[in-house]
């Protein structure tokens, strides 16, 4: 299918354009019929990429020379004690997080389109992606980075072959010089948060959990929230599956954000509109975004499933880790501080018979 962007008004862009202007807010794609063939489905790669009706390619195979076998992700419960309460394994893709997913749609799509070279800001785990799939793809790729992002991610993005641009200040400040470089450069602009075909990788873990559950949504989802690359991919594909005819609900999405860094749960909160915060420092530093550029797409995605947003309780964050990796899962605190608020709020966000899916986003191996 042809892919189409659309803004906040709904005027149409063709994907390849690399201006962002900030008037125009923030690009969605514009909806295109889906379908999921359950049968054709099953006989192809356990990946994200059996999914190829719901993705925007306009040739099947695309993909071919820059999977790394991504997706499908093991889902398993908790522990023997918690049978309904699963964990959505992302931290085992090919790079340690789920940016994969979106990474590797981008970068497919980018490739489509006759792009060789792409630039990205990223505070860690999204400039990883990047760069290893832009490798991958045989892409020139720049990243921009915040001068204090740790040394491991550094290295793991400059092993892929990026060029890295520490910035120093905030990570706002890392954004306003990628946005720079893009407009002044013209280079196609592979952002996590504002290019549309990212979420069009992510929306693929909600297709793999109403797979793996037997073709059923779950009745809660739990993710961590910063600038919602997977919330919102989330609740695009879930909202694919209810298009296309193969459920007839949506699962309850509940985000979890730092509560040292917190715009959009204060927003779903106060009902007012999102604005800036200060970063009050957290280590859960994946969902520290004080400006969230889609903010009030999350909340109404949110309120659209009836869901909800909480914050993690910042001093139980350490020992959620320790206990997740008691169970076998060694996370990144990030992923733990989804866990810290899982325990703290489970008696009011959640009924203890339902279908819950929490997510382990990153790799403790970075950290
Ligand atoms: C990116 C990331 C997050 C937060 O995702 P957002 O898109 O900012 O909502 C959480 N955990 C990990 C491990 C990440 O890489």
């Amino acid at each position: 299918m042809k892919a189409v962007f659309v803004d906040k008004w709904n005027n149409e862009y063709v994907p390849n354009r690399t201006e962002w202007k900030p008037e125009e807010g923030v690009f969605r794609m514009k909806p295109y019929p889906v379908d999921f063939p359950i049968k054709k489905i099953k006989e192809r790669q356990a990946s994200m990429w059996r999914y190829q009706e719901a993705l925007p390619f306009e040739k099947a195979d695309t993909y071919a020379s820059i999977t790394l076998g991504e997706g499908m992700t093991p889902l398993v419960p908790l522990d023997a004690d918690h049978p309904n309460l699963f964990m959505k394994m992302d931290y085992l893709m090919p790079t340690g997080s789920f940016k994969d997913r979106g990474a590797a749609v981008l970068i497919a799509k980018a490739k489509e389109l006759g792009v060789s070279s792409v630039i990205a800001d990223s505070s860690g785990n999204a400039g990883t992606a990047i760069a290893a799939y832009s490798a991958r793809a045989g892409m020139n790729c720049r990243i921009y980075v915040p001068a204090s992002t740790s040394e491991k991610k550094l290295a793991q993005i400059e092993a892929h072959g990026a060029y890295i641009h520490k910035i120093p200040g905030s990570r706002e400040d890392t954004a306003q010089a990628a946005k720079n470089a893009v407009e002044n450069e013209n280079l196609y602009y592979a952002s996590h948060v504002y290019n549309p075909f990212f979420y069009e990788g992510t929306k693929t873990f909600a297709f793999e959990i109403w797979e793996q559950l037997g073709e059923k949504v779950p009745d809660s989802l739990i993710l961590p929230v910063g600038n919602g690359t997977l919330l919102l991919g989330a609740y695009i594909g879930f909202q694919n599956l209810k298009e296309a005819g193969v459920t007839n609900r949506l699962p309850r999405i509940i985000g979890v954000q730092s509560e040292s860094c917190a715009p959009i749960a204060e927003a779903f909160i106060s009902g007012e509109s999102v604005s800036p915060v200060e970063n009050k420092g957290t280590l859960a530093e994946g969902i520290a975004i004080a400006d969230p550029m889609r903010g009030e797409e999350i909340i109404e995605a949110v309120k659209d499933t009836r869901g909800t947003i909480v914050t993690a309780p910042e001093g139980d964050i350490k020992a959620a880790r320790q206990e997740l990796a008691g169970k076998g899962f060694y996370v990144e605190p990030t992923t733990a501080a989804t866990y810290a608020a899982y325990q703290k709020y489970e008696a009011e966000i959640v009924h203890p018979d339902e279908t819950i899916v929490m997510v382990l986003c990153g790799t403790g191996l970075k950290k």
